[in-house]
This record gives structure tokens, sequence and C-alpha cells, in this order.
């Protein structure tokens, strides 16, 4: 089975508790890619990073898994922290097909991580739980970027036997929480069990894992959400909603369907009516190679899902962080305006009866 072309590339969210490993766990997706020369096959996106399923498959270490997966990759979304993931809507469910919970292992779970998982499981999301800085356990000897299993058959009996004790505290956690886990290699059906991967985001560890758990999700529970008309009206949800020096308001947006395209007529979500506009640039980050001072973001004419993009057009001032965009007919205008606020009240409804 090779990529679909009518497939497009998961999103997935990164949800934990400050300081348990979110930003260092995305860097390190990004980072050792780019370290093994492959810095051109990973596509930074606004408010998000692409990695080609080459790349993951590479990371896995088995190049024959190459015509096993059906997805072209995996986007992830990069502001981890900056939303309660019940705010990142899409169409009837959540932006992101697949999520990552990560936890500290030395500190086990906060009460607001076991409600992500409450909301995940509502959302029926499939997730894995990442339990990260496994490298501070006493007398761990780091095995760079290595599986967890090679990295863990390594380490003397006591450092194993501490890494166990602190890993079925978790699993203990989450038994009390409502939800079956195990360790992510004895897992047989992860509809039935939570897969934890013990992981270092600092050294690399478990980091192969990760991804292939992943790929294997997208590739057992996606597939019938991830079809989309690539020709079709963009749809996607606002990200962040920034100042930016010359351009003023934009909105920083994930794309998950269809095509958005420079002087597109759009309506975006607000707290008051939904702001009809025209899109006056599609803006993404330029690559690193070319940064210069002043210059940010290099234009493009147009944007095909899945994707990160900044959009600058006028009057997005009350634009709202969570909220849908959607691209728009002088025909359909009115009709789609009105979707968006009853969606925006629907999502406030719901968000405040949690
Ligand atoms: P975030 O708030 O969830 O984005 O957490 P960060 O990624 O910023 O990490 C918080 C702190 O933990 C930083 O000082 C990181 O360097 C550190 N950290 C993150 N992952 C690891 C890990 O795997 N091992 C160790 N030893 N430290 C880590």
């Amino acid at each position: 089975m090779a990529v679909k072309q009518d497939l497009r590339t998961p999103i997935v969210s990164v949800m934990g508790h400050v300081d348990h490993g979110k930003t260092t766990l995305l860097d390190r997706i990004r980072g050792s890619t780019v370290a093994e020369g492959e810095a051109g096959a990973i596509t930074q996106h606004i408010g998000a990073t692409e990695v080609p399923i080459d790349i993951i498959v590479n990371k896995c270490g088995n190049p024959d898994l190459r015509n096993k997966f059906i997805v072209p990759g995996l986007l992830f979304i990069d502001t981890p922290g900056h939303h309660a993931f019940t705010s990142l809507r899409s169409r009837g469910g959540s932006l992101a097909d697949l999520a990552i919970v990560i936890i500290d292992i030395n500190e086990g779970f906060m009460p607001q991580t076991i409600e992500s998982l409450q909301i995940l499981k509502r959302f029926k999301t499939p997730f894995v739980v990442v339990a990260n800085k496994i490298d501070r356990i006493h007398g761990w000897e780091a095995q760079k970027n290595a599986p967890f299993i090679v990295s863990y058959n390594k380490q003397a009996d006591n450092v194993k036997a501490e890494l166990d004790r602190k890993f079925y505290e978790i699993v203990g956690e989450l038994y009390e929480a409502g939800f079956n886990s195990e360790r992510h290699d004895r897992v047989s059906d992860f509809q039935r069990n939570i897969g934890i991967i013990p992981i270092s985001a600092m050294t690399g560890e478990g980091i192969p894992d990760v991804l292939m758990v992943l790929l294997g999700l997208a590739q057992r529970f996606l597939e019938g959400n991830l079809h989309y008309n690539a020709n079709g009206p963009g749809v996607g949800t606002v990200l962040e909603v920034k100042e930016e020096k010359g351009l003023g308001t934009t909105i920083d947006v994930i794309l998950y369907d269809g095509t958005l395209k420079k002087g597109d007529m759009i309506v975006v979500g607000s707290l008051g009516k939904p702001i009809q506009t025209k899109v006056r640039a599609l803006l993404k980050p330029r690559p690193l190679s070319e940064i210069k001072a002043e210059e940010k973001f290099k234009q493009v004419q147009s944007v095909t899902a899945a994707i990160g993009v900044k959009i600058s057009a006028p009057n997005l001032d009350s634009a709202l962080a969570g909220s849908p965009v959607r691209v728009v007919t002088p025909e359909n205008i009115d009709a789609i305006s009105d979707e968006i606020q009853n969606e925006i009240e629907d999502v406030q409804i719901d968000t405040d009866a949690m």
C-alpha cells in the first residue's frame, strides 16, 4: 500500500502540563531530523511542522515500512500551551486528528492532564501518552535517539526497576481515572488500552516509538476521516490572532480542507458577527537559509490542506482564536456567516458546561 493521493496529512496536537516537555518534544521531532541532514525535507509552516512519511520511516529504522502506510506524513501543531484543546475545533469535532499527551514520568499526572484525556475520549481522538524525562532516573545511561526497548535493555537492573516502578504508578493513576493502560509495545488493541511510551525528549530516546505509534494510530483509526477535496473551498481553524509589523492584525490558520488563494473572500469567526473579508496576502515562514532581518515571511499565491498559513486581510482585529475560517462566494457568504456564528455559540455553550 502506498500513500493515497486523496488522503491529507493528519494533524497532531501535543498536550500536557507546563514544563512537562511539549516544546522539547516538538524541537526533538524537528531538530533531530535537521541534524541528520534532512532539513530540506521538513516543512516549517505557520504554527505547525510537517514531517513527511519517508523521514518518519527512516527514523524508525525499517525501510520496509514505507509501503505499509497510507498517510503522506504528520503535521504537528506548534502552539503548545496557547490554547485549551477544546477551543481548537474543526467542523463537528476536534481540529487534531491525533494527540500526544505528555507527562513528566517523575511527577505523574496533573489534574488538567487527566481532563485532557477525558476530552480526547469524548471526541474519540486517538492518542498516546508519553512518559517523558526518563533520562532523569537515577543511574540512567542515555542512548541517544534509540528506540525505547533498545535503551531499556542497556540499563542496569536497579535502573530498570526504578523506571518500572514510576511507570506503574502512572498506570495506577490512569486506572483510578477510569482508563486501562499499558506500555506501548505491549498494547494489542489501542482502542481498549492507552499506550504509554517512556521517552526522553532531551536525548531522543523513545522518539522513534512515538512516530511509529502515531502512524499506526493514523493507519488504523483515521482513514475515513482524512479524505478531503484539494480543489474545494478552503476550510480551517484560527490558531492565533497576531499583530505583525507592517501588516496589522493577521491570523495564523490551520487549513484542514480545500484550497485557499490570495484574493479569496473568507468568513472568520469573532465574538460578535463573523468577519467577512478578502485575503490580501498568504504568508509562510521564510526558510532559515533565506532569513533577512526584516523579512520573516514569504508570500504565496495559494495553499492546500493540511497546512499552517498566516492570513493578512482587512478587519481582522476582532477575529477569535479557535474559530472557523471558510472560503466563500457571493452566493453563500451570508449562509456561511450564519453557520459560523452558530458554531461559535455552540462551542461556547459546550465549553461553559464542562
Ligand atoms: P513545556 O512547558 O511543556 O513546553 O516544557 P519544555 O519543553 O519547555 O520543558 C521544560 C523543562 O524541562 C526545560 O528545562 C527542558 O529542558 C526540560 N526537559 C524537557 N524534556 C526533558 C527530558 O526529556 N529530560 C530532561 N532531563 N529534561 C527535559
